[in-house]
């Protein structure tokens, strides 16, 4: 197909959306080792986890044997209020950058959460509700998390608890106030209604929190409420699965017009839209049907897949969490202060870790003065305002179609749009101000945290 018949927006019908999720981990030859019990450092039993996360989640959790499931009916016909999302060509950057590479990015900003996370937070309700769980919690960090699962709550109708990071509730009140106006209760964390907070406040009095801090609170709240349930906007196999939907719309929409992307790019907190993303092209890459290069990108300020350990760790700060391995700087490493563009969990998703230890993808790091250059050169000439998550894709996408200018090279990337960023004007101010500053945490600075992965035999 000629180049010209590309449009500038390849949107796909209602039907192309798709029925399947795509099971990575059925895909993947050597599956992630499992969840294990931090007290018999077994593999966490269906039973175990199920007293924590919904039934159906589970399922999805420890299937490694079916390489498409099912979405059910109900949750495509949400989806159907928002997707399928854009395919953009990036015309009018690439003629900005000058570049012979032909830029694409998936869009996933075009709800009111803002971001991919409605995917997840949509079947996650669905399956509460069909359990007939009354609640759920969760935890929320830069906030477009709670924001989605309030939607989803308030479409099934659940009752839902959201603890927010507290510097974040403070740097983003109207984050707050979306959640509220869809019925969710929001809970500056560390507070004082659980036992986990509690010790974090007497322990860091004055602490702005941590994701790892409120993800606690979120789970002891659920396992100390009658009929509710904890569930997680990123990092655990479930939650990539559901993100499958923005890997197979684009192999859908890419197929239709012959294009094959050389590169995919996306940034990497948990690893949820990044494994969503690269997931049908993965699957294809492990059956030595493509050659693509997929590049992880984070921040440098919490490196986590290239500088963090491969170790068995907890998921969260109190250490009651089932133990991952997965790359981690330690549960109780903290960002420095003046880290604002988001991905900031210590941790990432088991699945993403595997293929980054098996040498399937690479990783990136960037730091945030450069990140937010590119999010306004970004702004400015695609029009998007994208979220700083976002961005650090977006500041590689730059990176290698300037690369492909020095060496003439037309390749194709694909890149993450995940967000948009109008919740995050803290962080555009200081980068207006010129106040931004960058921080590279040291080896030292990370001793710290890796003194908070658990000494146990596997780690050694
Ligand atoms: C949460 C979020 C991310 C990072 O989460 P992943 O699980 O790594 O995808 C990236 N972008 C946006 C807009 C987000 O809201």
């Amino acid at each position: 197909m000629s180049e010209k018949t590309i449009p500038y927006k390849i949107y796909l019908s209602e039907n192309e959306i798709p029925k399947y999720w795509y099971n990575l981990n059925a895909a993947m030859k050597e599956k992630h080792d499992p969840f294990l019990n931090p007290a018999t450092l077994k593999p966490c039993t269906k039973e175990e986890l199920c007293q924590v996360f919904c039934k159906e989640c589970v399922d999805q959790e420890l299937d490694t044997t079916n390489l498409y499931i099912e979405i059910p009916q109900e949750i495509r016909d949400f989806y159907r209020m928002y997707r399928p999302s854009p395919l953009v060509r990036a015309y009018c950057l690439e003629k900005a950058l000058g570049t012979p590479a032909k830029i694409y990015y998936k869009f996933e900003g075009n709800n009111t959460s803002g971001s991919h996370k409605l995917n997840s937070a949509v079947a996650q309700a669905y399956y509460a509700k069909k359990q007939g769980l009354k609640s759920i919690t969760t935890e929320t960090g830069a906030g477009q998390w709670g924001t989605a699962l309030s939607m989803a709550s308030a479409y099934f109708g659940l009752d839902l608890t959201v603890f927010m990071v507290k510097v974040s509730s403070e740097q983003k009140p109207h984050r707050r106030e979306v959640m509220r106006t869809y019925g969710a209760k929001v809970i500056a964390s560390p507070s004082e209604t659980t036992e986990a907070g509690r010790k974090i406040l007497r322990e860091f009095p004055g602490t702005g929190g941590s994701l790892g801090c409120a993800i606690s609170e979120a789970v002891e709240k659920a396992m100390t409420t009658d009929s509710c349930r904890y569930v997680l906007g990123s990092v655990l196999d479930h939650v990539l699965l559901h993100q499958t939907v923005i890997g197979q719309e684009c192999k859908v929409a890419m197929e239709k017009y012959g294009i094959e992307p050389d590169m995919i790019i996306g940034c990497c907190g948990g690893g949820s839209n990044f494994g969503g993303l690269i997931a049908p092209f993965m699957g294809d890459k492990i059956a030595g049907k493509n050659n693509i290069d997929f590049i992880g990108v984070e921040p440098a300020s919490c490196p986590s897949l290239t500088r963090g350990k491969y170790a068995y760790d907890f998921c969260d700060s109190a250490k009651i969490t089932p133990l991952a391995r997965m790359y981690t700087l330690g549960c109780d490493f903290m960002p420095a202060p003046n880290h604002a563009g988001g991905l900031r969990y210590h941790g990432m998703s088991p699945v993403v870790s595997k293929l980054y230890h098996d040498g399937l993808i690479r990783a990136k790091t960037v730091e945030q003065t450069k990140v937010f250059e590119a999010a306004e050169q970004f702004a400015r000439i695609e029009g998007i305002l994208p979220a700083p998550e976002s961005s650090h894709a977006i500041r590689v996408a730059i990176d290698e179609a300037l690369k492909c200018k020095e060496t003439g090279e037309a390749k194709t990337i694909l890149f993450g749009l995940t967000g948009t960023g109008y919740f995050d004007m803290t962080s555009y101010k200081q980068f207006n101000d010129g106040t931004m500053t960058d921080f590279i945490p040291t080896d030292d600075d990370l001793k710290q945290g890796f003194e908070s992965i658990p000494d146990i035999a596997v780690n050694k």
